[in-house]
């Protein structure tokens, strides 16, 4: 760092203590419990089967006794969805270790019409995962063996029940990373990415999961095993199969196992954390990094003052900058720390001079950076604090990505608690959150459909990277042509004929 970098830069602490701080489900003990979801939204039961007790022997005779939860308190974390906004009714929780068992369970439950709710970490913020009757859920939590690692080639090959992060750590161990990093790291598992397609903080450098994904085991419907287990990066062979499964949030197969892409540990990290005057500064600023940071960049994130505000008010966090309306982090990662640095000197300089931004920090250690990414992996955290969230992962064009926060605050006026906005700026992508006092379905109506119906007019889309799964399934029409939706049908129908494999979500 020259001269002239380290006074303008204010040094940040090096904080011994810091943990990588991880949100964990485990962790988030359930005070309340919301109302059933049945009675909450307006939804009819399927023609499926009740449980009844001879499926129950069934199930004990391919799981034996560990496999199943059925005692009622075990059953509510995995009724009760991420949000605490859904809560099903199931009363049978399978848990299989094999993929041959979980062929059994979907042979049996097809023969029979019982419908299957599958959950990888239950993250997902849309209501994928959770039941919505008493669908019996199919919790992936126990197939979670690394299979094998190809480090000339990078591949791995896992479990779909591997949690993100602990697949990170394995491969960090051997100067590798996954090419998918999410704030629910510690909880979400690497099936339920590949079935949300999920983005995260790595997508800007790496590219989406459709990508990064080589190869898939998928159990169908009717409980055939479906192997496109491919570890090759090129393979032209026929249709690809597996990109049905990237993102189709457990309606059209499980999945099982995976080959994933994963790619070198970058040798030089850093991370600038900066304060500006207002959004469209920040936009200079974003446009300025990708022509002078160009491929060291590796995430570009944003967070208005009213996001830091409530992080501050719900952990022990806070801005290492001071105050600013609004502030941008940029991360890079490169081979060469020297000739990152000088970048990133020349390109702070030149931000300051400019006016684009007024004030920042760099962190090139390990522990800095940790510390600097936990405020945006802790906004999950804390919002989940600050009363009922309407939460919406939305795509925007740039130029209209922050005019919408602030249209929506005064759409909202007196209505809500706060009003705030995060997200994947290098993707286009924004969270925008609004908090009230508690749910009420008047406010909800409120809410929507204006909000995906202003969406659809600056031609964005109503879910970035979190699907669509139960809560915005009614607003599908909205955005896609009726052609689309009868080809999704048919798709959906070709799988899965007796539709017991996530009803009520997506379609
Ligand atoms: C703090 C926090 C931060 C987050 N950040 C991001 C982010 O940056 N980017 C992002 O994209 N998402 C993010 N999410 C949302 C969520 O973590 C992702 O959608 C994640 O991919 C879900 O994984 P999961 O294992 O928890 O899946 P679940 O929530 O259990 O399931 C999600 C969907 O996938 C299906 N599913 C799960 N496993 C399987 C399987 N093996 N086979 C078939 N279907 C399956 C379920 O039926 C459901 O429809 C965040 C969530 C939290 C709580």
């Amino acid at each position: 760092m020259n001269v002239r970098m380290l006074q303008r830069f204010k040094k940040i602490k090096d904080v011994t203590s810091s943990v990588l701080s991880v949100f964990s489900v485990e962790t988030n003990h359930l005070h309340t419990y919301p109302n059933f979801t049945k009675n909450t939204f307006d939804v009819d039961r399927g023609p499926y089967r009740s449980l009844e007790e001879h499926h129950l022997t069934y199930f004990r005779d391919v799981l034996g006794e560990n496999g199943l939860v059925v005692d009622l308190c075990d059953l509510e974390k995995y009724n009760v969805d991420f949000m605490k906004h859904l809560r099903g009714g199931s009363t049978l929780v399978l848990r299989p270790t094999a993929t041959e068992q979980v062929s059994k369970i979907l042979s049996f439950c097809n023969h029979h019409h019982l419908a299957v709710c599958t959950q990888g970490g239950n993250t997902g913020i849309c209501g994928g995962a959770t039941p919505i009757f008493d669908e019996i859920i199919l919790s992936m939590e126990l197939m979670n063996k690394i299979i094998h690692l190809d480090e000339l080639s990078s591949v791995l090959t896992c479990e779909a029940g591997c949690v993100l992060e602990n697949l990170d750590h394995y491969l960090n161990e051997r100067n590798l990373m996954m090419p998918i990093d999410l704030g629910a790291k510690g909880s979400c598992h690497i099936g339920g990415n590949i079935s949300t397609n999920a983005g995260g903080i790595r997508l800007y450098r790496y590219g989406n999961l459709q990508g990064n994904i080589l190869g898939l085991e998928v159990v169908k419907a009717n409980g055939e095993i479906l192997n496109c287990m491919n570890t090759l990066k090129k393979d032209n062979t026929g249709f690809h199969l597996k990109h049905l499964f990237i993102g189709s949030e457990g309606t059209l197969g499980i999945i099982t196992k995976a080959a994933i892409q994963c790619v070198p540990k970058p040798k030089s990290v850093k991370l600038l954390f900066l304060g500006a005057q207002n959004f469209t500064k920040i936009l200079k600023a974003f446009n300025k990094a990708r022509h002078d940071l160009g491929e060291i960049i590796s995430a570009v994130e944003v967070m208005d003052h009213q996001t830091m505000e409530m992080v501050e008010e719900y952990t022990d966090l806070s801005s290492p900058i001071g105050r600013y309306p609004i502030y941008l982090i940029i991360e890079t990662s490169g081979s060469d720390e020297t000739h990152d640095e000088e970048k990133l000197n020349r390109y702070f300089e030149s931000c300051m001079d400019k006016h684009f931004i007024l004030n920042g920090v760099v962190a090139s250690s390990t522990t800095q950076i940790q510390k600097l990414w936990s405020i945006r992996e802790k906004i999950a955290e804390s919002f989940y604090k600050d009363g009922y969230v309407f939460s919406y992962d939305i795509s925007l064009p740039l130029p209209s990505y922050y005019d919408f926060v602030t249209e929506m605050r005064h759409y909202m006026g007196e209505k809500s608690h706060r009003v705030f906005g995060f997200g994947h700026l290098g993707d286009g992508n924004l969270h925008l959150q609004i908090s009230v006092k508690e749910f009420s379905k008047e406010i909800l109506d409120y809410i929507e459909p204006h909000i995906y119906k202003r969406v659809e007019e600056l031609k964005g889309s109503i879910s970035a990277e979190h699907g669509i799964g139960f809560l915005k399934r009614k607003y599908l029409p909205m955005i896609k042509s009726s052609v689309n939706i009868s080809t999704m049908r048919n798709l959906k129908n070709l799988m899965d004929p007796k539709g017991i494999l996530n009803p009520y979500k997506v379609l």
